[in-house]
């Protein structure tokens, strides 16, 4: 059987799905597994398609010291106890820069472009190469599709794209690009199905996870988001600020004398509902804490999503409806409806009984705006991408002997 592999690579983990392709190509996910603790405490933890633990195992650190070895013992795992070959591998890469704004099979060519781009985000974009470096080398046959998180905003109008900064630096890559695009363009492409009526309208997407942002949409293409140069602006998350006047950060570095390295640290991971709370970056822990400083912090997410909602709803010149996705957006009733309350200004109104079903339509009868949960699937769009790039680079040559 046709199986596509996706992989997810962060700093200290690397996450992993295999996909079957069946019938007119259809993907069912058969294998979810990450190897974390890379350098630390290395484990191997995987289930099967119906939830199933098939594999739960620690190593030594000094076998998986980084993250091309956890994708060869992961490889491994997948070929000698599996029997998964893939005819493909996509990857999750954070950033397309301004060029990409769709997929692209991968060659040298590619991955010296995407190396470009690893001063635009140094936390992600060199862990997210390093996998594809090494399934290049080793299996140079092997077809490779990179998916950008940036790329779903790439159309976005030039007001948009720009900061009000000198020309130049836009030329130079300074833009605000928007991320969680494979989580938007997955929502966008099951809206038709799930709510058809508003799918071609203007709709909010709140991605509310660890790392959080929303994306205005019109006709089912972003045209706004609360994300821009980096993942760092827009919402308050796990343990990011969100937006931040510039002006903290020159503060930082010249009245406080941190160096720019710490001061990074502090902003990707120090900040946001961990530094606010003092208590965790978690927001089931915060719900649960009875400290006034865990709730402070709940208070401050729900606002900032309220503000940056009527943003949102400006640029859009209106709102058709409003989604909820990710992590707190498809398991968080009572965030559902702290969030909704604040959007009463809007004609929003929550169904408590719809809302603690976490999906579908959650607004009551009489909400002008509609609600929605949608759970989100950013590896099955990047299981989808990297099968059409495939099918669409055989039917361009079918005489191309399949990689195996
Ligand atoms: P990421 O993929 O960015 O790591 P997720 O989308 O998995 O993040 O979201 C993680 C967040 O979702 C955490 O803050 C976690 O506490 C929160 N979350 C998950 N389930 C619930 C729940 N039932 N209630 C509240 N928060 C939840």
């Amino acid at each position: 059987m046709d199986t596509i592999l996706v992989v997810n690579a962060g700093s200290s983990s690397v996450k992993f799905q295999v996909f079957a392709v069946e019938g007119e190509g259809r993907l069912k996910r058969q294998i979810k597994g990450q190897i974390d603790g890379i350098g630390s405490r290395p484990r191997l933890r995987a289930s099967g398609a119906d939830g199933n633990t098939i594999a739960d195992r620690a190593y030594p650190i000094e076998s998986v010291p980084d993250v091309p070895s956890a994708m060869a013992v992961a490889g491994a795992w997948l070929r000698e106890e599996n029997s998964i070959n893939p005819v493909a591998v996509g990857h999750r890469v954070v950033h397309g820069g301004p060029d990409h704004s769709r997929p692209v099979l991968i060659d040298h060519g590619v991955v010296g472009r995407l190396e470009r781009y690893i001063s635009l985000a140094p936390l992600h974009q060199p862990h997210n190469l390093a996998p594809i470096r090494t399934i290049l080398s080793n299996s140079p046959a092997l077809p490779q599709v990179a998916c950008f998180d940036t790329a779903f905003h790439r159309d976005h109008d030039a007001l948009a794209d720009h900061y009000a900064i000198p020309y130049q630096l836009h030329a130079e890559g300074i833009r605000r690009y928007g991320f969680h695009g494979l989580s938007y363009e997955y929502i966008a492409r099951r809206l038709p199905q799930v709510a058809p009526d508003i799918a071609g309208g203007r709709v909010i997407v709140a991605h509310l996870g660890s790392g959080a942002s929303m994306c205005a949409m019109k006709n089912g293409k972003s045209v706004e988001s609360t994300m821009g140069f980096t993942a760092l602006d827009g919402l308050a998350m796990g343990t990011r600020p969100g937006q931040l006047d510039p002006g903290v950060v020159l503060y930082l570095l010249s009245e406080k004398g941190m160096p720019a390295s710490k001061v990074q640290d502090f902003l990707y991971r120090e900040c946001g509902l961990k530094g606010l709370s003092g208590v965790s970056n978690d927001m089931r822990e915060l719900q649960t804490s009875t400290d006034p400083r865990a709730k402070f912090a709940v208070d401050y997410f729900v606002y900032r999503v309220g503000l940056n909602a009527g943003m949102l709803a400006a640029a859009l010149q209106g709102l058709d409806a409003f989604v909820f996705t990710a992590g707190i957006g498809e398991n968080s009733s009572s965030i559902r409806a702290l969030i909704a309350e604040r959007l009463g200004w809007l004609g929003v109104t929550i169904d408590a009984a719809e809302n603690d079903k976490h999906s579908g339509k959650i607004s009551a009868s009489n909400s002008k705006i509609p609600v929605y949960v949608v759970p989100t699937d950013e590896e099955l769009m990047i299981a989808q991408h990297t099968l059409a790039l495939l099918m669409s680079r055989q039917s361009a040559n079918p005489n191309r002997a399949r990689a195996s």
